[in-house]
């Protein structure tokens, strides 16, 4: 088992299961979060013979990067797991922090028409462990503190959720990586069953809907999963997780020229999220070579922005990063693996 991988409650049961104290857990915490070593002969104050159990039992490799690329406050890597397979991670450089979007998956089977990162099958779930590292290694990479996560890199969060708990359990504990849950952002393309599932979590972490379409005719042209979660759907499971959270969510909707972004659609769209009190984030889309999708103009997408706002709905346009290293939303690609 990975070490990077165990939440301090399952390393709290461990020590306990083997006759010792449970705060020891804190101790090797704080060696590997705090102290960031790498190896449990450096774990000065933790005896010989625990030393040795924990190097039974637990594993401390991590991947590599291979590759690194930077543009203006952004930064992608690609990073080469222990099996072979190649995921990215990418860092942008805010003046409110630095943000890591992290990968979940191999791959992606969502299957979304104007998506990059699902050209490019689901091979299979990354480990807690490999979300973990994506945000030590960057961090040591580029001796920054991480200070956001939004988990929307390659892959579905929800087709991999308990592993994603366990990932936000683990970089969220004070006394480990400590990143605040409200630092912290799932993004799903809308699987209902899981997003009732995480509303009874209970996680003070940011929920991220990608919705791009205002109607189920439109969805289900452009996002597969439209046809198994109709928005209807989607908007009861925001509704429960509302009611149960007390959280506001977001909306994520990209703007594709001539086929989600007229006024009739930012009419429909606001009537659709009426009372939800929810944010919309408008986001320009990212041309890639492969699909044909046009990004909207701007002054289109301050039409767009005008009416979702006259109809009462708090609305964002997302900053732009990273299109010169191709590391913009829906570019991050397993090169390596497409050989
Ligand atoms: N599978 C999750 C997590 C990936 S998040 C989800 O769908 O939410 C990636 C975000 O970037 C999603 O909102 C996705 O729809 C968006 N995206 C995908 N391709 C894009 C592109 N070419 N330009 C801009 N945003 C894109």
């Amino acid at each position: 088992m990975n070490i990077y991988g165990v939440t301090l409650e399952e390393l709290s049961d461990y020590f306990e299961k083997h006759g010792e104290k449970k705060f020891k857990a804190v101790q090797i915490y704080d060696w590997l979060y705090k102290k960031r070593v790498k190896t449990f002969d450096e774990m000065s104050n933790i005896k010989k013979e625990v030393i040795q159990r924990l190097k039974q039992d637990f594993s401390l490799n991590i991947p590599a990067i291979v590759k690194k690329q930077s543009g203006k406050d952004v930064y992608k890597y690609l990073i080469k797991l222990k099996d072979g397979n190649h995921i990215e991670a990418v860092v942008m450089i805010h003046n409110y922090g630095n943000s890591l979007c992290v990968s979940s998956q191999v791959g992606c089977n969502m299957g979304c028409t104007f998506c990059e990162s699902g050209r490019c099958k689901k091979k299979r779930n990354l480990d807690t462990y490999e979300m973990v590292s994506q945000i030590l290694l960057i961090e040591e990479d580029l001796k920054i503190r991480i200070s956001h996560v939004v988990l929307m890199g390659i892959g579905e969060p929800f087709d991999n959720y308990d592993n994603v708990m366990k990932f936000i359990n683990i970089i969220n504990n004070g006394k480990g990586i400590d990143i605040g849950a409200r630092h912290i952002t799932i993004s799903t393309c809308g699987i209902v069953p899981k997003i009732r599932e995480f509303a009874l979590s209970k996680l003070q972490v940011n929920l991220a809907i990608s919705l791009h379409a205002p109607n189920d005719e439109l969805r289900n042209k452009l996002m597969k999963i439209n046809k198994v979660y109709k928005l209807e759907d989607i908007i009861e499971s925001v509704k429960f997780y509302i009611k149960k959270t007390n959280r506001r969510v977001t909306f994520e909707y990209i703007m594709l020229k001539d086929v989600n972004d007229t006024s009739k659609h930012a009419l429909e769209l606001a009537n659709l999220l009426k009372g939800l009190n929810a944010y919309v984030n408008l986001i320009p889309y990212n041309e890639t070579s492969h699909i044909n999708f046009k990004k909207t103009s701007h002054d289109k997408v301050m039409q767009f922005y005008d009416i979702l706002r006259k109809n009462k709905i708090n609305v964002t346009v997302r900053k732009e990063f990273g299109s010169e290293v191709s590391a913009a939303c829906g570019q991050l690609r397993t090169k390596e693996e497409e050989k």
